[in-house]
């Protein structure tokens, strides 16, 4: 739909009066899933998929006029890869039965994604990866492991990349697949971080058989799809954009007042980190508004590599105000598994720990830098010998 900008908030705000009086609910699969029938739910995706094919720049005016009215988006957490990540990949890549079939329940977060792209030989370098998948008649069959599967014991659906050709350079024999998580030959065991918490996981295919109608896009285009969800992924990780003292700064600013912290070396160093976490908010709302008129620049290739050097700064800092407290894990060290990704910081202490992975969740901060030097800066790229020969000609470990 082409629709000039008056007639696209005209639309936009009817939709919303149509939400509101529809239903009493503000928090829920009945609310949100009213929001995707009414294409406010990805408001750039089609209409009929969750959206109304306007520009993304009235999301965020829709999602904060429905908070004024006392709705919540807790889907948005739940289901933080299906809606980050999942979502945009089918709706540039699926085809209508498949947004058909998936699109709502992952808004609704009823069902849960996640993302099977790292192996243990293939993280940075994800192009090089081993899994296999064989065509057999309608089916693949699919054999070989995964690792870091963030959320992998309570989704429902796997985002799935595989080798489907062995015999063409590393990225050109690709093939992206969504995968059903509980089917037979697809095991899911958790793997504990320093949290003592299993967010993650490794997940071991054997034998095990995915539809051709699962495959989204060409075989041997995996790549191209690849890439767009990783670029969702570095865009939803580093550019949130957040109230302003909120977050970890908000924690050390409590912890400092909580305490009565009269050092002020310590005060000039909170208000260091302050100023950095302020900056990166503002850079972040200036890299969001340059993404939605279609012109994404250099701050948002940033992002990801500021927050995670920051963020670890930061908590850093706080379990230094808390002294030997901070040695001390509140509650005791526990292994849980649980269904929120990332949510470990309700203790200072567990924030400082999960930290530590924000430099590699997402794509590493080396190869963040290896990004920014190529392709922002324009400097020669590093050498790849592996780029051009056949895939199974490449020596791997
Ligand atoms: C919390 C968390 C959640 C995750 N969730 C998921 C998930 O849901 N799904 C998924 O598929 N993956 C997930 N990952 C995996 C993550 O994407 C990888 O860990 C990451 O891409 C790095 O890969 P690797 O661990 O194999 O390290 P490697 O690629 O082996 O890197 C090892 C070291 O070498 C450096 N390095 C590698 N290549 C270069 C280079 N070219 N130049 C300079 N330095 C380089 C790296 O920076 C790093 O320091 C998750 C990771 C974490 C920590």
């Amino acid at each position: 739909m082409s629709t000039g900008t008056a007639a696209a908030q005209s639309l936009v705000d009817e939709r919303i009066d149509q939400l509101l009086a529809g239903t009493p609910e503000r928090e829920g699969p009945e609310f949100w899933g009213a929001m995707y029938d009414l294409g406010l739910a990805w408001v750039h995706f089609s209409e009929g998929f969750g959206g109304l094919g306007l520009s993304p720049k009235y999301q965020k005016d829709i999602i904060a006029r429905l908070r004024g009215d006392g709705a919540s988006f807790s889907n948005y957490q739940i289901n933080l890869l299906g809606i980050g990540m999942g979502g945009p990949v089918l709706s540039a890549h699926g085809s209508d039965e498949q947004k058909e079939r998936w699109l709502r329940p992952m808004y609704t977060a009823e069902e849960i994604w996640c993302q099977m792209f790292s192996e243990p030989g293939s993280g940075s370098d994800v192009a090089s990866l081993s899994m296999r998948a064989v065509r057999d008649g309608d089916e693949w069959v699919v054999n070989g492991q995964k690792v870091w599967t963030t959320l992998a014991h309570v989704s429902k659906w796997g985002m799935l990349v595989t080798r489907t050709d062995p015999d063409v350079p590393k990225h050109q024999g690709l093939t992206y697949f969504i995968a059903e998580m509980d089917s037979p030959g697809v095991e899911v065991r958790p793997l504990y971080q320093i949290t003592g918490e299993a967010e993650f996981n490794e997940v071991y295919f054997t034998d095990a058989r995915i539809p051709d109608s699962n495959r989204v896009g060409e075989v041997g285009d995996g790549w191209r799809l690849t890439l767009t969800t990783l670029m969702n992924e570095r865009v939803a990780i580093g550019s949130n954009v957040t109230p302003r003292g909120s977050g970890a700064i908000g924690d050390a600013v409590r912890v400092f007042n909580e305490l009565g912290v009269t050092d002020r070396v310590k005060r000039d160093k909170l208000i260091s980190l302050w100023v950095e976490a302020e900056a990166m908010r503002l850079t972040n709302m200036r890299a969001s508004d340059h993404r939605k008129k279609g012109v994404p620049g250099p701050e948002g290739s940033t992002g990801k590599l500021h927050w995670a050097d920051l963020n670890k700064r930061i908590t850093e800092f706080t379990l230094e105000l808390l002294g030997p407290d901070g040695l001390v894990l509140p509650g005791g060290y526990t292994h849980n598994r649980p269904s929120l990704a990332g949510a470990s910081g309700q203790t200072v202490q567990r924030a400082f720990l999960r930290a530590r992975a924000n430099s590699i969740e997402g794509g590493t901060s080396e190869v963040m830098k290896n990004i920014l030097g190529e392709r922002v800066l324009g400097l020669p790229g590093e050498p790849r010998v592996d780029k051009d020969p056949p895939w199974k000609d490449v020596p791997r470990s």
